[in-house]
This record gives C-alpha cells, sequence and structure tokens, in this order.
C-alpha cells in the first residue's frame, strides 16, 4: 500500500522529451523493500530503445536546440530545474522511500542534495574558463574547454536522485547529452525528476532515459558506437565491463565502485565527538552506501572502551519502516539481504553488539539488523569485502604505522577518517591515505556537493562533485593560430 498523495510515474523511457513505452512493449515489475510487494512497473528496454535514445540526443548535440544554448543559459536552465526539484521534493522523498526503502529523513535529505547539484552545477557552467599560453613570437594559443558529445550513464539503486543529481547536472552544465539508465531495483524518482527536467524547459533530446535491465538495456548503452563517454557508479564486476567496452570503443569512462573506508580512531581522539559517526557512516541507508565507513581501527589501548560504547549505540538502532525518525530502513532486495545474510552468519569474528528490527515492520520486507564486530582480522574476508550492509568491523592497532598500513590494505580506495587531536598526526595520516577523500575528525560519506569525491584501485577511478566534474565532462582543444 502506497500513501494516497503518491502518484506513481508510468512504464515508459524519456527520448527526445516524448515518454514512450519500450519498442517490445515489455515492462518489468517493481517491488519495494518495505514489505516486498510489487506497486508499479517500469520500461523494461533493449538496444532498440537504447538505440532510440542515442540517435536523439546526438541530434540534440549536433544540430538541436540545446547546441545553440550558451553557456549562461545553460546554467540558468539547470538552476531553474533545482528550484523544481526542490519545490516537489516531499513527493520525491516519499516515492524514493517507497521504492528504495530508505527512511523518510534520508529521502529528504537525498532530494536537498540533488536540488543542490542543479543549483551548484547551473552556477558553475559559466566559469569553466579556457586558458591562453606563451609560445612561439607570432602566435596565439588557447585552450578550450568543450564537451564530449553523448554521454551514457549507468548508476545504481542506493543513492538514485542524488546519483542522478551529480551526474546529469554536471554532464549538462558543460553542454554534452545524455543517456541515462537507472537501476532497475529503484529508479521511480529518476523517472519523476526527468518529468520535471522537461517542465523545466530542457530542449528535446538533451536528456533521455531508458530504464530496464543492467545486462541488456545496460549493456546496450556501454556498448554502443554513439556515445562518446560513460560513467558508471557501482560493483567492481560490472565497472569492468563498462571499462572494456569503453576501451574497445576508445572513449573515456568514469568509473565510481565502491570501497571498504576505514576510521582510524587514535587514542588522543574526542570519543563523544567521533562515536555518532562511527556508527551513522555504517548505519546511514542501511550501509548501502559506496562511502560507508565500513571498518573502524583503533588504537589498542582503547579498543575495549570504543567496543563498549559501539556496542550501547547499536543496541539502540531499529531498523524501521514506520519510524519517521528511523536511521535505517530495509536493504533494498530479497538478493542483497541474503548477501549480507551470509557475510555475518560467515564472519569469522566476535560480535561486539547489535541493533534489531522493529516489531511491526511488515513480514516481507528485507530488514537485517545492524551488526558490529571485533577484534576483526584485517586479513579477513569481512574486513577485505565490502559488504554494503550495516556491517561494522572494529579492528585494533598499535602504532600510527600500522594503521596506515591496515587502512590500505585492502583493494579498494574511497574515502577515510582520522580522528587525533595531534596536528602533525592529522596532517601525516591524511597524506599517507590512498584514497580520494580523507576527513579529519569528522566523516560525511560521500562528502559535500562541492567536494571532489571518487576512488583508486578497485574504487574506480575519476573524480565527480565540484569542479572536478566538469574537468571530468570535458575535455581540451588547443587552437594555435599563426598571427604571423
Ligand atoms: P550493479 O550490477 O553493478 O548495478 C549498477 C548498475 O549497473 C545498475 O544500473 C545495473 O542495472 C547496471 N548493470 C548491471 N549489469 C550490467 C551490465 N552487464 N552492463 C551494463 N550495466 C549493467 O550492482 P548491484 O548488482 O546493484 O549491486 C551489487 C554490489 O555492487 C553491491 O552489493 C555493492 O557491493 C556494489 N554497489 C556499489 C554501488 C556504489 O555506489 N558504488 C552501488 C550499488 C552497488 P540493473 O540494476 O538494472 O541490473
Ligand atoms: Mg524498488
Amino acid at each position: 500500500m502506497q500513501p494516497a498523495h503518491l502518484t506513481l510515474p508510468q512504464p515508459l523511457n524519456l527520448i527526445g522529451n516524448h515518454w514512450v513505452p519500450a519498442r517490445a512493449g515489455r515492462s518489468m515489475p517493481v517491488i519495494s523493500p518495505i514489505d516486498g510487494e510489487v506497486f508499479a512497473s517500469i520500461a523494461e528496454s533493449d538496444a532498440s530503445d537504447v538505440d532510440a535514445a542515442i540517435t536523439a540526443a546526438r541530434q540534440a548535440f549536433e544540430t538541436g536546440d540545446w547546441s545553440r544554448l550558451t553557456a549562461a543559459e545553460r546554467g540558468r536552465l539547470l538552476m531553474r530545474y533545482g528550484r523544481l526539484i526542490e519545490a516537489h521534493a516531499e513527493a520525491l522523498a516519499q516515492l524514493e522511500s517507497r521504492d528504495n526503502g530508505k527512511p523518510i529523513r534520508q529521502a529528504r535529505a537525498d532530494m536537498i542534495a540533488t536540488a543542490r547539484y542543479f543549483e551548484y552545477y547551473g552556477g558553475a557552467a559559466d566559469k569553466v574558463h579556457g586558458e591562453v599560453l606563451p609560445f612561439l613570437n607570432g602566435y596565439d594559443v588557447t585552450v578550450h574547454r568543450e564537451p564530449y558529445g553523448v554521454v551514457g550513464a549507468i548508476i545504481p539503486w542506493n543513492y538514485p536522485a542524488q546519483i542522478y543529481g551529480r551526474t546529469v547536472a554536471a554532464a549538462l552544465a558543460m553542454g554534452n547529452t545524455m543517456v541515462l539508465k537507472p537501476a532497475e531495483d529503484a529508479c521511480l524518482s529518476v523517472l519523476r525528476l526527468a518529468e520535471l527536467a522537461v517542465e523545466a524547459g530542457f530542449p528535446a533530446g538533451a536528456l533521455n532515459i531508458v530504464t530496464g535491465r543492467g545486462d541488456v538495456a545496460g549493456k546496450a548503452l556501454s556498448e554502443h558506437r554513439g556515445i562518446d563517454f560513460i560513467t558508471f557508479t557501482g560493483s567492481p564486476e560490472v565497472g569492468v565491463m563498462i571499462q572494456v567496452a569503453a576501451a574497445r570503443n576508445f572513449i573515456p569512462c568514469t568509473l565510481e565502485l565502491g570501497g571498504k573506508s576505514p576510521q582510524i580512531v587514535f587514542d588522543d581522539a574526542d570519543l563523544d565527538a567521533a562515536m555518532p559517526y562511527l556508527v551513522n557512516a555504517i548505519v546511514q541507508n542501511g550501509g548501502q552506501t559506496c562511502s560507508a565507513g565500513s571498518r573502524v581501527l583503533v588504537q589498542r589501548g582503547i579498543f575495549d572502551a570504543v567496543a563498549a560504547r559501539l556496542a550501547e549505540r547499536f543496541a539502540a538502532v531499529t531498523a524501521s519502516a514506520s519510524d519517521e525518525d528511523a536511521v535505517l530502513g530495509p536493504l533494498i532486495s530479497a538478493r542483497q539481504k541474503k548477501r549480507v545474510e551470509t557475510y555475518i552468519a560467515e564472519a569469522d569474528a566476535p560480535v561486539i553488539g547489535r541493533g534489531q528490527i522493529a516489531a511491526d515492520t511488515p513480514g516481507g520486507g528485507f530488514y537485517v539488523a545492524p551488526v558490529v564486530f571485533g577484534p576483526v582480522d584485517p586479513a579477513s574476508k569481512l574486513a577485505q569485502e565490502e559488504v554494503f550492509g550495516p556491517v561494522l568491523a572494529v579492528i585494533p592497532f598499535d602504532d600510527e604505522a600500522q594503521a596506515i598500513r591496515i587502512a590500505n590494505g585492502t583493494e579498494y580506495g574511497l574515502v577515510a577518517a582520522v580522528w587525533t587531536r595531534d596536528g602533525g598526526r592529522q596532517a601525516r595520516v591524511a597524506k599517507a591515505m590512498r584514497c580520494g577523500q580523507v576527513f579529519i575528525n569528522g566523516y560525511g560519506a560521500g562528502g559535500g556537493v562541492e567536494l571532489p569525491f571518487g576512488g583508486v584501485r578497485k574504487s574506480g577511478h575519476g573524480r565527480e562533485k565540484g569542479f572536478a566534474a566538469l574537468y571530468e565532462f570535458s575535455q581540451i582543444k588547443t587552437v594555435v593560430n599563426n598571427h604571423g
């Protein structure tokens, strides 16, 4: 049962500003993680739908109204869109919460962030300058930042609206056009957001949305010769396929593939300040956050004290669908619940503490109580693999050098935090972290809209957010003018 005010998007794709069914006439069910019930459907697209969307995007880029806009006009449009999202934030949040299962508080925060991406990149659209270079006498050399053309985007289900926002706002700001395939497990907010894009006045073909299966529609998009750039957020396994497809087409890609991000707590840390961050970084969004703080490294002398405080805090976390203030809801799917439960069952470490599942949660939902393990062996599965659930591994260390080794000792490298009052140590450890974002005495999963974000190695490559994303979504052309 959805709330009465929740109107649902139709199972249609957005192609050239027209809402059209999949060409093969197929649709697929949408399940809510809250109760496991089918409550909507989406278009199940294939390669022919993707092809039509890319044709529309190509036309918009080459000759359509989009291609004639100035940077200032693009910026104004993006900002207008951001205000429209803000005006619809509550309905969007309700839809997101129903579709993804995330607590309404989180969904509301996501919509504010989504609107903010359009405000931020709208303001930035006309502020990406080129350069003038010194060269030989008699020459003027100018360096221009140009859009790639048609950008393919494949995004996941954990933050559908936010990741849509950070991808679409930056790519469009630079003058690209787009074909975006959201995740089948949660994409209704994306469809609603796309309706608002049409309402905001984006010209036909600037933004196209094709829903469906990853291994059909996603694969067709990533392999299509008509795209000039591809951006992907999701699992490392699919990330590899995206990069291979990009290589075959000789186009660049950015990959954002998750992590096993550490928070390092030294014995001089302000524990009162740290505790809420240590818990929230793994409980937020059910731990289904690429930048979740899934490892806590604790200096041995304070290990027992930190463990006791974690146990107390985890005990106070209840997964719920009905509590407006809940920080934890269900996981996205039966598959994800099973995956997380398997990690918990196979964990080779003592349980420090557990939360619970509210008594009134619907039986068919995908709830998992949060759990914290420790001491965890840094070489174990639990310390090495991304669980993508509310499961925290606590690992002891003796000194700074060992902390750095353990923190950097996974295949991932997305975010890290260091908790210490020692200024020298803050700087040294931040510098030593092999990852894309470091917090000192704080933790913002993913950071803010303004903060460049992305990984190294198995966490992927390329940077999103901030101005860095504008550079990712554009390429340099050098013009050499021999004027004599
Ligand atoms: P996934 O399969 O990588 O899904 C991400 C996106 O890629 C979805 O839109 C998906 O479409 C699409 N996709 C799937 N197979 C594809 C293919 N062969 N070609 C092109 N696109 C394809 O991730 P998942 O299965 O949802 O989650 C598995 C694990 O990945 C999680 O447990 C977690 O560890 C990690 N993950 C990380 C992030 C992150 O933010 N970095 C996000 C999600 C998941 P469909 O959903 O329609 O299949
Ligand atoms: Mg769903």
